[in-house]
Formats: structure tokens, C-alpha cells, sequence
């Protein structure tokens, strides 16, 4: 072979690698930063994802399972892990999932989804209806793991780019099972340096998202009462103690809890949704139970209020001269905390969907009295919660979570998928851990 063929071979092949973007030019670099997240969302809407994310979602919407049996769920999970090649541990908190995406090393940063269903009946006609009599996603969270899966496939086809390791959170029960602190007791979060998750909403427009820096989303516990007097005839009742007015007594007096004791400008609710007390015109029963819940922003209302219910419940039961017992639930039914979002993931946040959608597209929420689980994992690390806009302009308002009538606009997986993505990526690129630490903590999985 003489010289000139040498050379020309190696020219050819000069040509031929810097014409292969993947070597010439990461899809992940640090000095395209600012393109990564429309790259992402190119990717998301690319129609081989966008019906993988449909497919799954309906998939998931059929077969609804509740808190902590997520098991066909979390099988399926699995599989389309074991498809991408993703290692995971599982089971952890009994259903739930955590994949590894990267080089196994520092920095960690995760991206959460919820997969369980709700027990309720489903009255949207359409051909992937719930199978499952009493059984409905209608909280979006088959929506939420489509999203995350989504986020996989493409983090996984460029994992070589990654600069640490994305951990991806499949968690079970965040509708009142607090499946993310159980996850989190089981020590998930551990070197894990900022945590991501977010919640369809029907209140803001496909291609838009909302939220805030600080507490976006309330404390939340539960709480029954049982209170017991002496049954007896309704016409004769110096004979008995009556709990149904004992009862209607206390209810009043736990609604001057917020309105008198509280501070005006820190927001807190108290409701009893559940009065459950005799079954006859005439008869006086024997007791009554109640039930409710209270929210709070900060953990020191919460806790003055969750004190004050069983105060006034069991004192004024008392001056009816009945008896009262009081259940927070606190094992089956843990207290969320506040929902915290930090204040450097908000930045964070800000300039990548930003870079996305359009400053014009990043919306401030009010903090809501809703309560999220989410809250146990932005309570251990730094975390951040948001809203992915699902509304479709054209087609008018959509039925809020926990609706029968509960829809999930499929248009939005492409911007959940692309955000979870950018969010993880982006952050490792940014997050270089210091050079002594990058030896001492590692994920083994991989
Ligand atoms: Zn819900
Ligand atoms: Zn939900």
C-alpha cells in the first residue's frame, strides 16, 4: 500500500468521525447548555416516544392498582427497564423502583414519579377506561410514570454524555400512604444531592408549567373521633347523653380554631368531612364519629393544631358529658410536611424551562392547601416540585384530580418526559462534585 493511500484512508476516516455528531459534538455538552432542554423536547415529541409514552400510560390507565399493590405496574416498570438495559433495585417500600442512569459515580440527582390509582369509579367513556370496577387513575399518575419512562429512553441513549447519575423514583402510595417517606426510610436518597418531581395539572395550558420557590403545598393529617354518650328514646331524652349534639358542639368549636386562634396571615383549614352517628328518627344513638383533616404551612401550626383538635374534641365532649377518643392515624396515614422548594433549584428550574418553553410559559402558583408525599423527599434533600399545563385550549376546561370525569391530555407526556430529562442532566453538568469526594460515595448498581 503506498503513502498516498495511507493518507488518504486516514483522511476519510477524519471525515467520516467528525461527521458523526455523538463524537464531534455530545448531545449533553456543557456549552450547549442552553439547547439541551429543546433538544429534549425535539426528542420527546419524536413520534416513536410519543406513542411509547401513550401506549404505556393507556396501558397503565386500564389496569389501576391502589397504594403499595402497584405489582402489575411495577412489573411492567421493570420490564421496560430491563428493555433499555436500565440496572434498578426493587422492591423497595413494597412496590416501589430505583433505577440508575450514568456513570454509577457523583454527582446524584433523581427524578420521581407516583404510580398508584385511585378507588373510585371511572365515568369517562373512551376505549382504554379503567378495567378495574372501583378502580381509576384519576389523579394522572399513569400520566407520571409514562412521563418518567419516557425521560429514561432518552437519558439512557445518551448516557456517555451524562456527568454523574440520574436516579429514577418510582414510588408507591402518594395517595395518603406517604409512599415516598417509606422510600425514603429505606435510605433511596442517600448521596443523592437534589431530588425532581411534578404533577399534572388542569389548571394551566399544554406547553406551560407553574410553581414557586419556597412552601408550595401544605402539611396534611388526618384525624377520627369517636365520640360516646347513652342512647336512648328521642322523646325522652333527659334519659340519655346525646353525642349528636355533643358532636355538632365540637364541630363548631373546631371551626374556631382557624378563625380565632390562628394567625389571619398563615394560612390553615380544618374540615370535617365524615359524621357518622344513628339511624333511626327516634332513637338517640349510643355515640357518633367524626372525622377530618387539617392543613398547615409551617410545622409548628401543624402541630399546635393537631394538639388544639384533640383539646376541644375530648374537653367538649365533656361538658355534654360524653366521652371522646381521638385517632390521627399517624402509622397507617403519616402527617405530610410542607412541600418546600428550594431556592437554587428554583433558579435551576427557571432558566431550563425557560430555555424550553419561554420565560413567558414559566407561571408563579400560589401555594396550594393541598398536601403531596413529595414532600417527605424535599424534606431530607433539596427538591422541587412543579406543574406540567395539560389544558387544551380548543376543548374548554378538563375535570380537576379526583374527578370521575378525570382526563389526561396525552400532549402534555412529551413535556413532562423532556423536562425530568433536561432538569437531570442539566444539574450533573452543573453540580461537579469536589475532587475528594468523588471517590467516597458511588452507587454500586451499575
Ligand atoms: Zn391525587
Ligand atoms: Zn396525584
Amino acid at each position: 500500500m503506498s503513502s498516498c493511500t495511507w493518507v488518504c484512508l486516514l483522511f476519510n476516516l477524519c471525515t467520516l468521525l467528525s461527521s458523526y455528531p455523538a463524537l464531534s459534538d455530545p448531545f449533553l455538552g456543557e456549552k450547549g447548555l442552553t439547547e439541551i432542554p429543546s433538544k429534549f423536547l425535539n426528542l420527546a415529541k419524536r413520534p416513536e416516544l410519543f406513542e411509547y409514552m401513550v401506549r404505556i400510560r393507556r396501558s397503565l390507565h386500564e389496569n389501576p392498582e391502589l397504594g403499595y399493590e402497584e405489582f402489575e405496574t411495577s412489573r411492567l416498570i421493570r420490564n421496560e427497564l430491563d428493555g433499555m438495559g436500565i440496572p434498578y433495585k426493587h422492591p423497595i417500600a413494597v412496590t416501589g423502583i430505583v433505577g440508575y442512569i450514568g456513570t454509577g459515580n457523583p454527582p446524584f440527582v433523581a427524578i420521581r414519579a407516583d404510580m398508584d390509582a385511585l378507588a373510585m369509579q371511572e365515568a369517562v367513556e373512551w376505549e382504554h377506561k379503567s378495567k378495574v370496577p372501583g378502580k381509576m387513575h384519576a389523579c394522572g399518575h399513569d400520566a407520571h410514570v409514562a412521563m418518567l419512562l419516557g425521560a429514561a429512553k432518552m437519558l439512557q441513549e445518551h448516557r456517555s454524555d451524562l456527568e454523574g447519575t440520574v436516579i429514577l423514583v418510582f414510588q408507591p402510595a402518594e395517595e395518603g400512604g406517604g409512599g415516598a417517606k417509606k422510600m425514603r426510610d429505606a435510605g433511596i436518597l442517600e448521596n443523592v444531592n437534589a431530588i425532581f418531581g411534578f404533577h399534572v395539572s388542569s389548571s394551566y395550558p399544554v406547553g406551560t408549567v407553574a410553581t414557586r420557590a419556597g412552601p408550595v403545598m401544605a402539611a396534611s393529617g388526618f384525624f377520627e373521633a369517636k365520640i360516646s354518650g347513652k342512647g336512648g328514646h328521642a322523646a325522652i331524652p333527659q334519659h340519655t347523653i346525646d353525642p349528636i349534639l355533643a358532636s355538632s358542639n365540637i364541630i363548631v368549636s373546631l371551626q374556631h380554631l382557624v378563625s380565632r386562634e390562628a394567625d389571619p396571615l398563615d394560612s390553615q383549614v380544618v374540615t370535617i368531612a365524615k359524621f357518622q352517628g344513628g339511624h333511626a328518627f327516634n332513637v338517640i344513638p349510643d355515640s357518633v364519629t367524626i372525622a377530618g383533616t387539617f392543613r398547615a404551612f409551617s410545622q409548628e401550626s401543624f402541630m399546635q393544631l393537631k394538639h388544639r383538635i384533640e383539646e376541644v374534641i375530648t374537653l367538649q365532649a365533656s361538658v355534654q358529658r360524653c366521652n371522646a377518643s381521638v385517632n390521627f392515624y399517624a402509622d397507617e396515614k403519616p402527617f405530610y410536611p410542607v412541600t418546600v422548594n428550594d431556592k437554587d433549584l428554583h433558579k435551576h428550574f427557571q432558566k431550563i424551562a425557560g430555555h424550553m418553553l419561554g420565560d413567558e410559559n414559566v407561571k408563579e402558583v400560589q401555594p396550594l392547601m393541598g398536601a403531596e408525599d413529595f414532600s417527605f423527599f424535599a424534606e431530607a434533600i433539596p427538591g422541587y416540585f412543579y406543574y406540567i399545563g395539560m389544558v387544551d385550549e380548543t376543548e374548554g376546561r378538563i375535570a380537576p384530580g379526583h374527578s370521575p370525569y378525570f382526563k389526561v391530555n396525552e400532549d402534555a407526556l412529551p413535556y413532562g418526559a423532556a423536562l425530568h430529562a433536561s432538569l437531570a442532566a442539566t444539574y450533573l453538568l452543573e453540580h461537579p462534585p469536589p475532587i475528594a469526594t468523588q471517590k467516597l460515595s458511588s452507587h454500586d448498581e451499575l
